[in-house]
């Protein structure tokens, strides 16, 4: 069986990796003040647990600095499907849909690099 792959040993490439990145808002419901008042009982926000904020994420994609490919490793997994790892010389592997030729960074990657919008936990 002969294996054609993307990239050799020795190319330099950019790797993709994903990030789980978090920030904190105001309690939409509390608006930041902690404690709500319903039928003249105050309570601790339900919503926040009395904090006042709560926490939205988000993926966010990223560029690793430009490095070599140093192995070339192929796999059948349980579904039959032959997955090619390619080993980097910063001690990361990645298959080639995570990988990007060093010096072809287009508008069209950039694209794939924009992160995905906030969605509460
Ligand atoms: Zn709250």
């Amino acid at each position: 069986m002969i294996i054609k792959t993307k990239y050799n040993v020795g190319d330099r490439v950019l790797r993709i990796y994903t990030e789980n990145e978090r920030r904190r808002i105001k309690c939409p419901m509390c608006e930041g003040k902690q404690e709500i008042t319903v039928n003249k009982i105050t309570t601790s926000c339900p919503n926040c647990s009395g904090a006042g904020e709560i926490s939205e994420y988000r993926n966010a994609r990223h560029l690793e600095t430009r490095t070599e490919i140093t192995g070339i490793k192929s796999e059948v997994g349980f579904s039959k499907k032959l997955t090619i790892l390619y080993y980097l010389k910063n001690g990361y592997y990645a298959t080639a849909e995570n990988l990007i030729p060093d010096g072809r960074i287009t508008s069209k990657t950039e694209k794939r690099l924009i992160p995905e919008k906030w969605h509460r936990a």
